[in-house]
C-alpha cells in the first residue's frame, strides 16, 4: 500500500510560484507606500495569550466566541493563533512603551491570520491581512489619515471600481442609549429574525446591523439611527474627520448602520468594498479605538488602525492591469556534454557574480529539451556550449527574442552579456 499523500487543511492555501511573484509585487507596493507617509514596519509573533483576544476582540463576538484556533500547551497556558492584529500590536505597543519613544506612534504590518470561519470565495481559515495602526492624537486629523491612507492605497494600485463607506459609533455612553432605543424596535420583531441575529439580540444587538439577510434588511430601514444618539463632540469631530476627507477629494458615502464586528471601536468606523469581489466584498476595514490600550493595561492612549485582507486584493487585481510581471531569469546555459557541463555551470556562476539571473539545465537533457526550456522560461539569452565549442573556446550566443545567433570568444563572454544591459 502506497504512503497517505497530504493535503493542505481545508480553509487553507499553498502560494505557489504561478502566484506568490504577485504577492511579493504587493508587499514591495505596500513597503514604498508605508515609507511615503512615514509609517514603519512592526512584526508580532503568531500566537499570543488567549485573554488578549477575548478582552480586546470581545467575548461575544464571532471571532472569539467560536473563530479561534486555542490551545493549551504543556505549561498549562492558553494560547490562540492570531485571529487579528491590532490586538497583538496594541500589547506590543504598551509592553515596549512605543509612545515613550514617540507620542505619535505610527505603525503598519503584513501578516497571517487565522480564523475558523466556513471556507468560501474570498474567505479563508489562514488568511493575510496589511494594516496600519496609528498612536497618540484624539483630534480627527489622525482618522482622516489613516482613512485617506486605505483609500490611496486601493486608489494607487490601479483598482476603481471600490466604495469607501463612513460611520461614527460614538463613545459608549452614546452607544448604551443607542443599543436600547434599538432593542426596543426590533422586540416586536424578535420572531421574525434569524437565528442568528436572535443571540446577537442578546449578546450584542448592534451586531444585528451586519446582517446580510434580505427581510432583516427591510427591518432594519426604519430602525433608529446612530447618528442621532451621538453626544455634541462626537459629531463635531465625525463633521471634522468628513471635511479633512472632502477637502483632499477622497469620496465617501455616510453608513450610518455599519458598526463593525468587533467591540473596541470608538466613534470613526469605516469600510472599503469593491464591486468586483462578489459576496464578501470587504477590501479592507477600520476604525478609531481610544480604549483598548487602557483595556489591555496601558495609559489611556487613543488610536486609529485599519486592515484589509490580502487574498481579496489579489482577486480585485486580476480584473485589472497592474503591469506587474513576473522576475524572470534573463539567460539559460544549454549544455551539450559532460565537459561542457562543468564549463557551463561556472559560467553561470559568474554571470550571477555579474548580477545577470541565469539557469542552467540540471537534469542533462538534449539540446532539443534545453531549448525547449529555455524558451518556456521567457529568458531573452540562450548560451550553447559543446564539445566544438570547449576546443575553439568560443560560445554561441542566441537572442531567442529576436532569433540571432553569434560567435563569442569564451574570455569576453561575461563582458559581451553585461554590455547586453538585458
Ligand atoms: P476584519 O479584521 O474582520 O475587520 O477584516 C479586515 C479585512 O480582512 C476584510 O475587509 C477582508 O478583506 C479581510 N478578511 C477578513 N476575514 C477574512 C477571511 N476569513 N478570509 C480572507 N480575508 C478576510
Amino acid at each position: 500500500m502506497s504512503p497517505k499523500q497530504f493535503k493542505s487543511i481545508k480553509g487553507t492555501h499553498d502560494i505557489l510560484p504561478e502566484i506568490s511573484w504577485k504577492w511579493r509585487q504587493l508587499e514591495y507596493f505596500l513597503h514604498d507606500f508605508m515609507s511615503h507617509y512615514g509609517y514603519r514596519e512592526i512584526r508580532t509573533p503568531v500566537f499570543e495569550e488567549t485573554e488578549l483576544f477575548s478582552r480586546s476582540v470581545g467575548e461575544d463576538t464571532d471571532i472569539v466566541s467560536k473563530e479561534m484556533y486555542s490551545w493549551t500547551d504543556q505549561g498549562g497556558v492558553n494560547l490562540t493563533l492570531k485571529p487579528e492584529v491590532t490586538a497583538p500590536v496594541v500589547r506590543s505597543f504598551i509592553q515596549h512603551n512605543l509612545s515613550g519613544v514617540n507620542p505619535n506612534t505610527k505603525v503598519y504590518y503584513w501578516d497571517a491570520l487565522f480564523r475558523r470561519d466556513r471556507p468560501q470565495k474570498g474567505r479563508w481559515r489562514q488568511f493575510h491581512q496589511f494594516g496600519v495602526e496609528s498612536f497618540g492624537s484624539a483630534f480627527p486629523e489622525q482618522d482622516g489619515e489613516v482613512i485617506l491612507m486605505a483609500y490611496q492605497f486601493f486608489k494607487k494600485l490601479g483598482l476603481t471600481e471600490f466604495t469607501l463607506k463612513l460611520n461614527s459609533i460614538g463613545y459608549s455612553e452614546c452607544r448604551n442609549s443607542y443599543r436600547t432605543a434599538l432593542t426596543e424596535y426590533l422586540k416586536p420583531y424578535f420572531s421574525d429574525l434569524s437565528e442568528t441575529s436572535q443571540k446577537r439580540f442578546q449578546l450584542n444587538p448592534l451586531r444585528i446591523l451586519d446582517t446580510k439577510v434580505p427581510h432583516e434588511k427591510e427591518i432594519l430601514n426604519d430602525a433608529p439611527n446612530i447618528v442621532n444618539y451621538l453626544s455634541v463632540e462626537d459629531v463635531t469631530h465625525f463633521e471634522e474627520v468628513q471635511a479633512l476627507l472632502k477637502t483632499n477629494n477622497i469620496p465617501f458615502e455616510l453608513d450610518p448602520q455599519m458598526v463593525r464586528g468587533l467591540d473596541y471601536y470608538t466613534r470613526t468606523t469605516f469600510e472599503i468594498t469593491s464591486n468586483s469581489l462578489g459576496a464578501q466584498n470587504a477590501l479592507c476595514g477600520g476604525g478609531r479605538y481610544d480604549h483598548l490600550v487602557e483595556k489591555l493595561g496601558g495609559k489611556p492612549m487613543p488610536a486609529v488602525g485599519f486592515a484589509a485582507g490580502i487574498e481579496r486584493i489579489l482577486l480585485a487585481l486580476e480584473h485589472i492591469q497592474t503591469g506587474w510581471k513576473p522576475l524572470s531569469t534573463n539567460v539559460y546555459i544549454i549544455c551539450l556534454d559532460e565537459e561542457s557541463r562543468s564549463a557551463g555551470f561556472t559560467i553561470a556562476e559568474e554571470l550571477r557574480e555579474k548580477g545577470i539571473s541565469t539557469e542552467t539545465d540540471l537534469l542533462r537533457r538534449s539540446l532539443r529539451s534545453q531549448m525547449r526550456e529555455a524558451n518556456r522560461t521567457g529568458v531573452k539569452l540562450a548560451v550553447i556550449i559543446g564539445e566544438k565549442e570547449l576546443q575553439s573556446q568560443k560560445v554561441q550566443v542566441k537572442d531567442l527574442h529576436k532569433g540571432e545567433q553569434s560567435e563569442i570568444k569564451r574570455e569576453s563572454l561575461i563582458d559581451h552579456i553585461v554590455h547586453l544591459n538585458l
